[in-house]
């Protein structure tokens, strides 16, 4: 009995503790975004918080010139991502690096998952997300060479029913205005842009001495119209896995995109959270989708 009754004040004291913590959490916005950071209990707190709404950045292990990270995609990201959530609260994901980066594999440390394991984890992935709450789900892309994936995975979302919505919000790497850009031309990969941006986001990772020690001119090696693609495009004009002249980057330059892409990022979150549309459209469409002889105009 006597254990029976400390164990029922314990319940209670610890009720009213949590639901102090819950109160002065939200009220103090304390609450982690990060997903790894966050207890059980603050992760419901969380999903609450953000309304459902969470973030999934992600980047990529690839070369970036002589001088960056191999991680600049992911470690720009989630640096833009963080920002973000800090003035608009959402649930952010773990580090998530599982994209398409064929192009680079002839490149030392490049990791470079089969297209079915990038597809199957980043469904699997969303649906855990939505399991646990996240029917809004922001896949911030941090890496140009998921701008094949991730729109035909935002479109495959169509196939079967699901409680959730994906958006994806392409990379900005760089925006009109600003200060002048000291390079001429193409500025894709491990340039003036995204030099800059690391020496905002991670500036003890870029080694600016070394940006000149390879070429990242466009070798326009192929001859073939606009319109026809062929997947060899990227390694014929840039075989080094660069591209630009990340070597005249300065830190204004990055700290004008980085703002720039927060703002984009809490755009997103924004409209994402205030979106009541796309789930109601989808269940319209995945019913109808079920019968469509049934379908009328
Ligand atoms: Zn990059």
């Amino acid at each position: 009995m006597i254990r029976r009754g400390l164990v029922a004040r314990g319940i209670a004291w610890a009720g009213a503790i949590v639901l102090l913590g819950a109160t002065s959490l939200r009220a103090q916005g304390k609450l982690s975004p990060k997903w790894e950071e966050l207890t059980a209990a603050d992760f419901r707190l969380g999903i609450q918080q953000s309304k459902g709404t969470c973030l999934l950045p992600f980047g990529i292990l690839e070369k970036h010139g002589p001088h960056l990270p191999l991680g600049t995609d992911l470690l720009n990201v989630r640096y833009a991502s963080l920002q973000a959530v800090a003035m608009e609260y959402a649930i952010l994901f773990p580090e998530y690096y599982f994209g398409q980066i064929f192009e680079a594999k002839h490149e030392p440390g490049t990791v470079a998952y089969s297209l079915e394991l990038q597809l199957k984890l980043l469904q699997e992935t969303t649906d855990e997300m939505a399991r646990n709450g996240c029917k809004k789900i922001v896949i911030v892309n941090g890496h140009g060479g998921n701008a094949h994936l991730l729109p035909l995975f935002g479109q495959a979302q169509m196939d079967k029913p699901h409680d959730y919505v994906v958006y994806v919000l392409d990379g900005a790497r760089s925006r009109p205005g600003g200060p002048v850009k000291r390079s001429a031309g193409i500025d894709y990969h491990a340039g003036e842009n995204e030099t800059a941006n690391t020496m905002v986001s991670h500036p003890d990772l870029v080694h600016l001495d070394r940006a000149a020690s390879e070429s990242g001119a466009d070798q326009k090696r192929l001859n073939l119209p606009e319109d026809v693609y062929t997947g060899i495009w990227w390694y014929a004009r840039f075989p080094n896995h660069y591209s630009g002249d990340g070597s005249v980057a300065a830190k204004e330059l990055g700290e004008w995109n980085m703002k720039n892409w927060v703002a984009a990022v809490v755009e997103a979150i924004r409209a994402a959270k205030a979106d009541e549309q796309s789930l109601t459209i989808q269940n319209e469409f995945y019913e109808k989708s079920k019968h469509p002889l049934d379908t009328r105009p």
